[in-house]
């Protein structure tokens, strides 16, 4: 998925699970559950690009959804908390992009690289968007609920 959208399920986990000793495993497993969804994202075709850009996109995307996850959920869960949500909610992202930045092709950034590329369930552009907001604002939703 989107790193935005990763973030965005990390801060309404935030307010769902006050207790960060559940919250935060829970944050990390539901990325893996997440991805398994059919869902679009910047790596769901081989497309080549400069480093430089996928630096600028990667970081653009992830720091698109902590904005928005602070601007829904800042006034209703302490912000230390929402924002380490939302970063272990994309951590495994975090773990592989020096393989895609660096070539880093060893341990761990191979293995979690191995293992994202196994759960990844794709789906080209529009539906891979749709259902992904979809379903992110569903979980947003409730959880404000
Ligand atoms: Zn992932």
């Amino acid at each position: 998925m989107l790193d935005a959208s990763h973030a965005l399920i990390g801060a309404s986990l935030a307010k769902l699970i006050p207790n960060p000793y559940l919250g935060l495993p829970a944050s990390l497993a539901v990325h893996f559950l997440a991805d398994l969804t059919p869902h679009w994202d910047f790596r769901t075709r081989k497309v080549k690009r400069s480093k430089a850009k996928i630096i600028f996109l990667s970081l653009s995307d992830a720091a698109a959804g902590m904005s928005l996850g602070y601007i829904i959920f800042a006034d209703q869960v302490p912000l230390a908390y929402l924002v380490l949500m939302m970063f272990t909610a994309q951590l495994p992202d975090w773990i592989e992009a020096p393989y895609h930045v660096f070539d880093a092709n060893f341990p761990p950034f191979s293995w979690v690289k191995r293992l994202q590329s196994r759960l990844h369930n794709k789906l080209d552009l529009p539906w891979g968007l749709v259902w992904q907001v979809v379903i992110v604002a569903i979980i947003v939703i409730w959880s404000l609920g």
